[in-house]
C-alpha cells in the first residue's frame, strides 16, 4: 500500500459549510429528505425547526435502477433558493458530474459525492478546483485507504475542505441495507486530519434502526450525522423506508446535544 503523506493528523481540520463548522467538537446534524421533491420548502422549514444545522438538498440522484425517480434536477433550483431563504441554513447537494456542480453553484453551500462516485476521479479533481466544501461518502466496497486516497484527489487540486462520510459498506449481511462500519470513523480520524461524519440512514435501510446507529456513530467520535428525514416519511419520493419522521429527528437532535455535553476527550 502506498502511504499518503499527511503526517500532522494531530491538528484536526475544521470545515466550514456556509454558516456551520464541521469538526469543531460539536457534532453537526445535516438532515432532509433523500431527494428534493415539490413540497421541499415546507419540509425544509419543519426540519430546520427540529434544530438541525444544515439541510440535505439532493436534486441529482444516483439511483441504482434507471426507472426510479432520478431527482428533480434543474427544476428544483428555485426550491433550493426558497428553502435557503426561509430557513437560513446551508444546503448540501449531491453532484454526479462537474456540470452538476456548476449548475448548483448559486444554490448549494456544500457538495456531496455519493458512494457510487467515490472513485470518479475526474469529478473529484473538478471539485478540488471549484474549491467549495465536499462531503465525500465512502464507496460501499471501498477500503478506508481507498476512501482517504480519493479525498486526496480533491485536496491535491487545492481544496482541503473535505468531510469524510461513512455510510455503510456491502458485506454478507442482508438484513441491513449496508453494514455501518463504525471502526472506519475511528480509523479515518486517526489516519487523516479531516472531519468524519456518519450517514446512519443508508447503512440501516430501515428508519427504526437509524437512531441507534446515530448514537453509535457519536459514541465512536463522529464529527456529525447526515440523516434522511421527512415530515411524512411514507410519502417520500425516494428511500421512504429509511427516512425518519420529525419526532425521531427531534429526539436525535436532543440526544446528540446531550452526548456533546457528556462526552469528554478524546471524542472531541
Ligand atoms: C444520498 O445520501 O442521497 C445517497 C445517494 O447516499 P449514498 O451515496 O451513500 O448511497
Ligand atoms: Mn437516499
Amino acid at each position: 500500500m502506498v502511504e499518503l503523506e499527511r503526517p500532522d493528523v494531530e491538528r484536526r481540520r475544521t470545515v466550514r459549510i456556509g454558516s456551520i463548522t464541521i469538526g469543531d467538537g460539536r457534532p453537526a446534524i445535516i438532515a432532509g429528505p433523500c431527494s428534493v421533491e415539490p413540497g421541499y420548502v415546507d419540509q425544509a422549514v419543519d426540519i430546520a425547526e427540529a434544530g438541525v444545522d444544515a439541510l440535505r438538498a439532493g436534486v441529482f440522484k444516483p439511483r441504482t435502477h434507471p426507472d426510479s425517480f432520478q431527482g428533480m434536477g434543474l427544476e428544483a433550483l428555485p426550491l433550493l433558493a426558497e428553502a435557503r431563504r426561509r430557513t437560513g441554513l446551508p444546503l448540501i447537494s449531491e453532484v454526479l458530474c462537474p456540470e452538476d456542480a456548476e449548475a448548483l453553484e448559486e444554490h448549494a453551500d456544500g457538495y456531496q459525492v455519493g458512494t457510487r462516485n467515490m472513485q470518479n476521479y475526474r469529478l473529484l479533481e473538478a471539485l478540488g478546483e471549484i474549491g467549495r466544501p465536499v462531503i465525500l461518502k465512502r464507496g460501499f466496497s471501498a477500503t478506508i485507504d481507498e476512501w482517504i486516497a480519493a479525498s486526496e484527489y480533491i485536496r491535491r487540486r487545492g481544496n482541503d475542505d473535505v468531510v469524510l462520510c461513512e455510510r455503510g459498506i456491502r458485506t454478507f449481511e442482508t438484513r441491513t441495507r449496508n453494514t455501518l462500519d463504525v471502526s472506519a470513523v475511528v480509523v479515518a480520524r486517526e489516519l487523516t486530519d479531516l472531519p468524519v461524519i456518519v450517514d446512519p440512514s443508508h447503512a440501516a435501510g430501515k428508519r427504526e434502526w437509524v437512531p441507534a446507529l446515530a448514537r453509535a456513530a457519536l459514541a465512536v467520535g463522529a464529527d456529525g450525522l447526515l440523516v434522511e428525514a421527512h415530515p411524512a416519511p411514507a410519502l417520500a419520493w425516494s428511500d421512504a423506508a429509511q427516512t425518519i419522521d420529525l419526532e425521531a429527528l427531534v429526539g436525535l437532535v436532543q440526544s446528540t446535544r446531550h452526548a456533546e455535553r457528556s462526552l469528554a476527550p478524546p471524542f472531541h
